[in-house]
């Protein structure tokens, strides 16, 4: 958009204020002001009457979509998702990879960091390495084979392939030598995340102690809750500034249960991901993961055994999910879904919000919250054509005096 352009919206959520009517001044790829009211009379204008714009959504944890896979190697088919994701209101994510063997995901995480550069689509902020230092007891849909037991070799050369843009790791802490790697890893700055672990209370309170700051996907790919021993979840929760994902699919979590995580630990603390597997945007499809097939049906991904093999929802719908299961207001689910994100990937100064010196990475959308038109830095990445063309038609003012 030209330079100064002011977006006018019936609500502008920032989340910590609500600005109604709120406009936004977009200047070189960022936010230079907001406020409440009609704003300034400026040379461009762009009215989204009857929207409501937020802060762009950031996946931590998402394997592709739309079709286009992390897992191939190719950064063509990172490019395609980036073009595609900012339709579910994503403006920046994590790659996030799985292998079928170190190698593989080694070129995996090649082909992300070649991609990371190109122009166009949302932002991909890092990469996302789920694994491949986990515990065999809790692999959930993770091949056998990418699993591997802790050694700073291995880790080294996942984080040279990187070119630097590991941003998050998932480890099992409990299996032998993963305090290695952790520290290793933490030294690089990298964050740990706990996950696809069998870890007790106990253990996972002492990784927490030693700086890991993430849980991946809460209640999922872990040891049950258990009253006497309330495992990672339970440690997390005790673990000041700790954040965990969320999966809110209404697959992988039961609505009640999603409520008690976010009543527990706040809003402050809880980043909605998708954790979706290519096929995700779509009605079904399959996907092979090592020497098995996981097939799309009715939302559901799985196993032929029944096992949940990641998700094929979009930031979009479990921004809605949430919102229709009452767990919290608009706010609080643009916090879960943009701010805290942002914030655990030291993204946050520039990321997540809608403020002053922020990228001008913003999301329209209707009262039914579904996505308008997405910005990235300030360019046009998504826009809803046919229904919404009117409002979206740019206005010639005055120019801003
Ligand atoms: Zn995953």
């Amino acid at each position: 958009m030209e330079p100064g352009t002011v977006l006018r919206a019936d609500r502008v959520i920032t989340p910590d204020r609500e600005l109604s009517p709120g406009w936004v001044v977009v200047e070189d790829g960022g936010i230079s002001d907001l406020g409440e009211g009609d704003g300034p009379d400026a040379g461009e204008s762009i009215d989204l009457k009857g929207l409501t714009l937020v802060p762009g959504f950031v996946d931590l944890h998402v394997h592709g979509g739309g079709g286009f896979s992390f897992d191939t190697g190719r950064a063509d088919d990172v490019r395609g998702f980036r073009r595609w994701v900012p339709s579910t209101g994503v403006t920046s994510f994590l790659g996030t990879v799985i292998g079928l063997s170190i190698e593989d995901g080694r070129l995996s995480v090649e082909a992300l960091a070649s991609a990371e550069e190109s122009e166009g689509g949302a932002e991909l902020i890092g990469i996302n390495l789920e694994g491949p230092f986990l515990s065999l007891e809790r692999p959930g849909a993770i091949p056998p084979s990418w699993i591997t037991p802790p050694d700073v070799g291995v880790f080294e050369a996942l984080h040279d392939a990187s070119d630097g843009s590991l941003r998050l790791m998932t480890v099992a802490p409990e299996v032998q030598g993963a305090n290695e790697v952790i520290v290793a890893a933490q030294a690089r700055g990298v964050t740990i995340s706990v996950g696809h672990s069998a870890a007790s209370y106990d253990v996972a309170l002492r990784t927490f102690g030693g700086g890991a700051r993430h849980v991946t996907h809460a209640f999922n790919g872990m040891s049950p809750f258990h009253h006497r021993d309330p495992g990672i979840v339970g440690a997390a929760l005790d673990s000041a500034g700790v954040t965990i994902e969320v999966i809110a699919d209404g697959v992988h979590l039961h609505p009640a249960t999603v409520s008690m995580l976010v009543q527990a630990f706040g809003t402050e603390r809880v980043a909605l991901i998708t954790d979706a597997v290519p096929m995700a945007g779509r009605r079904e499809g399959s996907l092979r993961l090592g020497d098995q097939v996981a097939t799309l049906k009715d939302g559901r991904v799985t196993l032929p055994d029944g096992t949940i093999a990641g998700s094929a929802s979009t930031m979009d719908s479990v921004v809605r999910n949430v919102v229709r299961w009452g767990v919290c207001d608009l706010a609080g689910v643009v916090r879960m879904a943009s701010t805290v994100p942002a914030a655990a990937v030291a993204a946050g100064n520039r990321k997540g919000r809608i403020e002053q010196g922020y990228d001008a990475d913003l999301v329209a959308l209707d009262s039914d919250l579904r996505v308008v038109a997405t910005w990235v830095g300030g360019e046009l990445a998504f826009e809803v054509k046919k229904r919404y063309k009117k409002p979206l038609t740019r206005a010639r003012g005055r120019r801003f005096l």
